[in-house]
This record gives structure tokens, C-alpha cells and sequence, in this order.
């Protein structure tokens, strides 16, 4: 197969950057640089090795469950059929935990309640060098992928705990979540890559999408150490109910991610270090 009858069979496939992805799965065929994917005289067998990537494409099976891999916070994680293929939105809750904590060296504990990947707590992991992590993850495809990426980007920092994350006792002074939270209702109309491959249990936050949320709510308050954060990921047109979800806590702000839209709810557990809350006047 050509560059060229590649390029087509995406277009006609309805691939938003067929050209672009054509290149990038011949360069993945052939170990070469995307650079030199024009001059490339392919073998039969890598003719047919891309025509096989071409045509997993062209049913959208997301282009990183393809070549493997998945770049976020400017690491690379391995990714496949099973996980959720970690988003660029989600670097807000990264930016937003340097915000609340400013201190790169705290010796925290950090940890992710569906950790998927494990993109979110590796990078925090990166941030806070000296700090330590659990993510639960009850989909065991996605443990898998979690535990491979915790071997290779933070070996002996973090557990990754086959769990739901109601195992989670704590105290934690980071809690990071991205729960699933598109109502059941909409995930047929999502983007197929999505709806056809991306694991249900990632997305789906139940008939009005804010099932997670409301046992985030109760489980929280229990978990955070005193003045410890947690930080959600919430989708378009979540940010009202936020408040109402989470009285225990104090909702510190909702940060928007780099499209403006409101993305991470930071919440801080109200408690000073003796356990009480502050009270007022
Ligand atoms: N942000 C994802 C999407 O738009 C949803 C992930 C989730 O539910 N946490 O597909």
C-alpha cells in the first residue's frame, strides 16, 4: 500500500488529518521517522504490515491503541484496547496540583481513584519527586496497562492496586480523579474512536453523568488528610453541580483547561492539622 492509497482510504473513512496520520502509520510500519516516510521504499512485508495499521484506522480505532502509545506531560505512556487514552485536557489537573502546592519537594501522598494509565499520578509523581502514590483501578486491562507504565516511568514509587476506590483509606494529601463522566445517554453520539473502542466503564457517569461525583462526595471527606486537595475532572456543562456535591468540602475553584472550558474542580478538605474545622469569627 502507498502513502498515497492510504491517504484516500482514511479520507473516505472520514479521518480528520488523513495525510498526516498516513505518515505517521508508515513511520510506525517501518521504525522510521515521520520525516522520512516520503523517501521510504517499503518491503512487501511492510506494505503489508501498514495496510494492516491503515485498516484499523480506517474503522477509528484510536490512533494510540494502534502505535501504543500516548504522550502526556511529555511522557510517553504505552496504551492499548481496554484503557482510556489519556487526553491533553487532562494536563489541567496536573497544572492545577503546582498551583496548590507549590512546594515541588512535600514529601506527599498522593493518590488517583481510577487511575487508567496511570498518566495522571506518574506525572504528578514527575512533579513531586519526593512524594508517593497509590491508583486504584478496578478494570484489569487498565491495572495492566497502569502497573507496565508505573514499572517504566516511576519503578518502586507508586501501587497500583486492582481495586475500586472504595478500597482507598488514606490519609492522602493529593487526590487526583478523572472519572467517567459522560451521561449514558450521549456516549452513542460521541466521537466513534470513543463510543465503539474506548472502554465503557471510563466514560459512562451514569444518567445524568455525575454518578462518580456523588460517591467522590462521600468518600473524599474521608480520605484527604487535613488541607489535603483533591482534584476532578468534570465535563462540559458540570461545573454548577459541583457545589452541591461536595458540601464536606471546600470548593476552591474550577479551573479551565487550554479550550476555556471548565475542566478541574480543586477541593480542600476543611479540617486545619488537629482534625477540627476552623470556626468562624
Ligand atoms: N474526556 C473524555 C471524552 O471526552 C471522557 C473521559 C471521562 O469520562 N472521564 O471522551
Amino acid at each position: 500500500m502507498t502513502l498515497e492509497d492510504a491517504t484516500r482510504l482514511l479520507a473516505e473513512a472520514e479521518i480528520e488529518n488523513p495525510r498526516g496520520e498516513a505518515r505517521l502509520l508508515l513511520a510506525h510500519a517501518l521504525g522510521i521517522d515521520r520525516d522520512a516516510t516520503l523517501t521510504a521504499t517499503p518491503t512487501p512485508d511492510q506494505a503489508m504490515r501498514f495496510a494492516a495499521l491503515v485498516s484499523r484506522r480506517t474503522v477509528h480505532e484510536p490512533f494510540a491503541y494502534i502505535t501504543g502509545a500516548k504522550e502526556f506531560w511529555s511522557m510517553a505512556f504505552d496504551v492499548g484496547p481496554g484503557v482510556l487514552v489519556p487526553r491533553p485536557d487532562t494536563e489541567t489537573l496536573i497544572e492545577e496540583a503546582l498551583r496548590v502546592i507549590p512546594d515541588r519537594s512535600a514529601a506527599l501522598r498522593i493518590a488517583d481513584l481510577g487511575t487508567g494509565s496511570g498518566a495522571i499520578l506518574l506525572a504528578a509523581l514527575t512533579e513531586f519527586p519526593n512524594a508517593r502514590g497509590v491508583g486504584f483501578e478496578s478494570a484489569p486491562q487498565a491495572f495492566a496497562w497502569a502497573k507496565a507504565n508505573t514499572e517504566r516511568l516511576a519503578p518502586g514509587r507508586a501501587e497500583i492496586r486492582l481495586a475500586d476506590w472504595d478500597a482507598a483509606d488514606g490519609p492522602f494529601d493529593l487526590v487526583f480523579s478523572n472519572p467517567p463522566y459522560i451521561p449514558s445517554g450521549d456516549i452513542e453520539s460521541l466521537a466513534l474512536d470513543v463510543s465503539r473502542f474506548e472502554p465503557r466503564g471510563a466514560l459512562d457517569g451514569g444518567p445524568d453523568g455525575l454518578d462518580a461525583y456523588r460517591a467522590l462526595g462521600t468518600l473524599l471527606p474521608r480520605i484527604l488528610s487535613p488541607g489535603g486537595h483533591a482534584l476532578l475532572e468534570i465535563g462540559i456543562g458540570q461545573a454548577n453541580s459541583m457545589e452541591r456535591l461536595f458540601p464536606e468540602l471546600e470548593l476552591v475553584r474550577i479551573a479551565p483547561d487550554l479550550a476555556g472550558i471548565p475542566r478541574c474542580v480543586v477541593l480542600r478538605n476543611r479540617k486545619d492539622c488537629l482534625g477540627k474545622t476552623p470556626s468562624i469569627g
